[in-house]
């Protein structure tokens, strides 16, 4: 059998890469107009970055992640000897630690300059179980802005998130966007300690992992998606109740901007999302039907103290991310169609196999003139040609035939109308040639005009 892709990735053929594209140019169209620029940063990391960004103990890096060494190293830990931290490399799982490395190294926010504002689109890798809505790389489109602990970036960036769903063509009714606090270095502690706690009281009711993480990463227990986890999590402990009174001011702040912004959202205090670096605000946004399990189609929150995990200066930040791939599936069950791109223009088709000279020059110069044109390279018939092109719904067919070219003259058939004209090869050239020394893109139709 021929070698296929490997499992948990996908190929974005033409078509979806084209709504890739429209995916991403949507994106950073709406978050440029809130002063967001773009950054793309490896798709690799020393490992350390990763470990020491999102958290030892989270999923993402103690079991999820693909790392590599290269070569020689490999050689070397196989045969036993010691490989330096730093020649140890891991894909990206996300972005956020990648961004603020990038941040730190290149000191793009200063003391007392305005906050970094970034926003970037690309693969991410995670080992994963592969399914529905869940790959092995699979695509992103995120910001982070670095530099401000204002509640009014909070509130801006969950706006232009729920903006940009909008515009790609969810319907906002079908949305929910969930709200949190997790607190800061003051009062999470505590709190974490107390979810701790009731972990270790209630050892027997929960399951093995949820014991565990009582010691590793204890607020996890609230993802388990275990039903008697579930019912014993409804009693745990909420940070909403521990808040230390300037995370409180915080939230309630993101919150009053929201309110002013007409976004309707629910507070949902047990949404912790899975990493550790998160402090004070997070937010998810799920679609509310046809999704499963996966039904997290976008999120983030602030993060105040990753710039220092990754060895930089003190700086605020926050972020989030949304996934291409599950952004597309939850279009697809709202019956989202997304417009079958015409990639060809023109079509020029010969009569004749002694006009090809001729054809070819004037595909040349359509090309030149700035139409996307092509012609048949395969020996079809005439009639062959034009239903190639009629199945590219290509809007324009030139015919050039042995008579036509005595005649100097050539046919344009609109393909979408079905009426024909006679143009004058002569007129046409010429307003091919003067369309493609212009910057400004030339109507199809005027050069048409001209030319019959
Ligand atoms: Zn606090
Ligand atoms: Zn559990």
């Amino acid at each position: 059998m021929a070698i296929q892709a490997p499992k948990g990735t996908t190929d974005l053929l033409p078509r979806e890469s084209r709504i890739w594209d429209h995916f991403k140019r949507t994106a950073f169209g709406v978050f440029s107009r809130y002063g967001y620029e773009p950054i793309e940063t490896p798709i690799f990391e020393q490992t350390e970055l990763f470990v020491r960004g999102i958290g030892e103990a989270t999923d993402v890096v103690s079991k999820e992640m693909f790392s590599t060494i290269t070569g020689e190293n490999l050689k070397t830990l196989l045969g036993g000897g010691h490989v330096k931290s730093n020649s140890r490399f891991s894909l990206r799982p996300e972005g956020t630690a990648s961004v603020v490395r990038a941040v730190a190294q290149h000191n793009l926010v200063t003391p007392g300059g305005v906050p970094a504002k970034l926003m970037y689109a690309g693969p991410m890798f995670r080992a994963e179980n592969v399914q529905k809505g869940r790959q092995r790389q699979f695509n992103q489109v995120g910001i982070e802005c670095l530099g401000s602990v204002d509640p009014a970036i909070d509130a801006e960036a969950i706006i232009m998130l729920m903006r940009f769903y909008h515009k790609i063509g969810l319907k906002p009714e079908t949305l929910r966007l969930l709200i949190n606090s997790m607190g800061c270095e003051k009062c999470r502690p505590a709190y974490r300690d107390a979810v701790a706690h009731f972990l270790l009281d209630h050892e027997s009711e929960l399951c093995e992992e949820c014991v565990s993480r009582a010691h590793t990463n204890p607020l996890r227990a609230f993802d388990c998606k275990k039903e008697n986890c579930r019912e014993v999590m409804k009693n745990a402990p909420l940070i909403i109740d521990a808040l230390c009174e300037e995370c409180k001011d915080h939230y309630a702040a993101v919150k009053g901007y929201l309110d002013e912004a007409g976004i309707a959202y629910i507070e949902d205090p047990t949404l912790v999302r899975g990493l550790d670096y998160y402090t004070r605000t997070v937010f998810e946004v799920q679609v509310v039907e046809g999704m499963g399990a996966q039904n997290a189609i976008g999120g983030g929150g602030r993060y105040d103290k990753l710039m220092e995990e990754v060895g930089g200066n003190p700086t605020p930040g926050l972020g989030f991310a949304l996934g291409f791939e599950r952004c597309i599936l939850a279009l697809e069950a709202q019956g989202f169609q997304f417009d079958e791109a015409r990639v060809l223009e023109c079509y020029v088709a010969c009569v004749d196999p002694a006009v090809k000279p001729q054809a070819f020059m004037l595909v040349q110069r359509l090309r030149d003139a700035g139409f996307a044109t092509d012609m048949d390279h395969q020996g079809k018939s005439l009639k062959a040609q034009f239903k190639v092109a009629g199945k590219q719904h290509v809007p324009y067919v030139f015919v050039l035939g042995p008579d036509e070219l005595a005649a100097g003259s050539v046919t344009c058939r609109n393909m979408d109308a079905h009426d024909e004209v006679t143009l004058n090869l002569e007129k046409l050239t010429k307003a091919l040639e003067q369309a493609a020394l212009t910057d400004e893109p030339t109507a199809l139709g005027d050069v048409i005009t001209q030319s019959s």
